[in-house]
């Protein structure tokens, strides 16, 4: 009996490296690893040896005999993937069986009198905890961990939905680095209000900047700032008690919700406001946004599409976990026939909705009792209408203009980094420019994660993402690109005046 990689694997492969068979596909060195929602057990190879789920830092990886409920489907999933692919041993090249994937080391570059570094890590996501994570293990460095809120983990904390705590188990890879003898910590210092990128840079050896995608993406529609309308970040920072998001920043006295975007994000905010407060009570959600759940009056949450079910943005394993669920309802709203064709011909995006609802929906009319989610395809926002607050959205497509009548309203069409003071910027991208992780015009800066590539890649992707970077801030220091500073006199006022400042209550 094989094992099945299920929904919440976070793409990082540390699987791949376990696995002594090289059945656990696409590998870090294949083309579609990239871009890969889930990673895939071959079950025609799998030896049933369990390393993989030992080694599975979130919790994703069973037996196919134990699937059951929302899981059950994975076995198929997994088994899916290799329909059309031969096995490692049918591989024209079987060298790599015994070793898929090598994790990079930097003995490249690491000569034995390498200096230790002091380097600052500005973040405590995942990308900022890989790089921390490679500097300890590769290097002698002494790291200091900077982040502008009170708490570490960034996004794992507040951006992972809480009812998915296999995801949220990453943060227990990353403690083991947080109380690392070399790592101090610095929490609720920001960049740009308590300590400049100068100061920074004077400071340590080299600092990294991992401050993510911090805000939502506008949509550029009259009626994007009236009250009622809120970011994804803000839904999602609610649900997760982000200390910069108000315990009533979300409205729930309307019967419908609105979310712009079906990614997997505007799927998190549609589950997490229609399922049943009790199930959720055992979960990480704030305890203010679950006594404000248990008022809600939110019946229905409607997800609006620009383009159609083919090319959906969220993944295959988020939806099906939505279709399993028996407590709410899923319908698409068949508006203008386009839907319904694509999915009668089997080309939604996974094939998934074959089994969900499908109506024409007269939105006119208060949904039913109930819980449900609408997908709306093939739909273009024109406004978020109302006077002092949202009252609902009016869209096109090609069966014309309709009004759809909601009490909030989520921008959900993805994130956009934001400037960090004193380092260059790129406003189209929303990003820092950089040569393999190294900041343009900057002697020692480096970026990672979603401020250095944009936001895409879920957490698993920052691993690779921060070996480049790490590789790169390794390899100044031995070309003599970066030459670590000995300690001065006036280094070490510096150094002294910043401890004080980062010390500070
Ligand atoms: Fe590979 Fe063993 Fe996991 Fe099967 S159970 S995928 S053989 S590591």
């Amino acid at each position: 009996m094989a094992f099945a990689i299920t929904q919440t694997c976070c793409t990082d492969a540390s699987c791949v490296a376990a696995c002594p068979v090289n059945c656990i596909h696409p590998t870090p060195g294949e083309a579609d690893f990239a871009t890969a929602e889930i990673l895939y057990i071959d079950p025609r190879v799998c030896i049933d040896c369990g390393a993989c789920a030992d080694a599975c830092p979130v919790d994703a990886i069973f037996p196919l005999e134990s699937l059951s409920g929302p899981l059950a489907a994975y076995g198929e999933v997994n088994a899916e993937y290799y329909a059309d692919r031969p096995t490692a041993a049918q591989r024209p090249d079987p060298a790599p069986i015994f070793h898929a994937w090598d994790p990079p080391s930097f003995d490249r570059v690491i000569p034995p009198d390498f200096p230790a570094l002091d380097v600052a890590v500005v973040g405590s996501g995942p990308a900022g905890m890989y790089a921390v994570q490679d500097l300890l293990l590769h290097t002698s460095s002494r790291v200091t961990l900077i982040d502008r809120l009170p708490v570490p983990g960034g996004l794992v904390n507040f951006g992972v939905a809480p009812d998915h705590p296999s995801t949220k188990r990453i943060s227990e890879t990353f403690d083991r680095y947080r109380s690392h003898h070399r790592l101090r910590m610095r929490l609720g210092v920001e960049v740009g209000r308590d300590v400049t990128a100068e100061q920074l840079a004077a400071s340590y050896d080299a600092v990294i900047y991992a401050v993510g995608a911090p805000t939502s993406r506008d949509l550029g529609v009259p009626g994007e700032d009236l009250p009622g309308s809120v970011g994804a970040i803000t839904a999602v920072g609610w649900y997760n008690g982000h200390p910069d998001v108000a315990d009533a920043a979300l409205g729930l006295g309307g019967d419908r919700v609105v979310v712009v975007g079906n990614g997997n994000v505007a799927l998190d905010v549609a589950r997490i406001l229609t399922t049943d407060p009790d199930d959720l009570a055992g979960t990480a959600i704030s305890p203010a946004a679950l006594a404000r759940l248990r008022t809600s009056s939110v019946r229905e949450v409607v997800l609006l599409g620009r383009r159609g079910p083919d090319v959906a943005a969220y993944t295959r394993p988020e939806m099906l976990a939505l279709t399993r669920r028996d407590d709410v309802e899923v319908v698409v709203d068949d508006h203008d026939g386009l839907a319904g064709a694509i999915i009668d011909a089997g080309a939604d995006k996974g094939g998934l909705l074959a089994t969900a609802k499908r109506e024409v929906l007269d939105h006119a009319t208060p949904p039913p009792p109930g819980r449900r989610i609408v997908l709306r395809f093939s739909s273009m926002l024109e406004e978020i209408t109302g006077t002092d607050a949202v009252d609902g959205v009016r869209v096109t497509g090609a069966d014309g203009t309709a009004t759809i009548p909601a009490g909030l309203v989520v921008r959900a069409i993805g994130h956009r980094g934001r400037p960090v003071p004193g380092l260059p910027f790129d406003e189209a991208s929303g990003t820092v420019p950089h040569e393999g992780g190294r900041v343009v015009g900057a002697s020692n800066a480096y970026v990672v994660g979603w401020i250095k590539r944009g936001p895409s890649g879920g957490i698993g992707a920052n691993r690779a993402d921060a070996r480049d970077t790490v590789g790169t801030l390794l390899d100044d220091v031995v070309s003599g690109r970066l030459a670590p500073r000995r300690r001065s006199r006036d280094r070490g006022r510096v150094r002294g005046a910043l401890r004080r400042l980062l010390a500070r209550p």
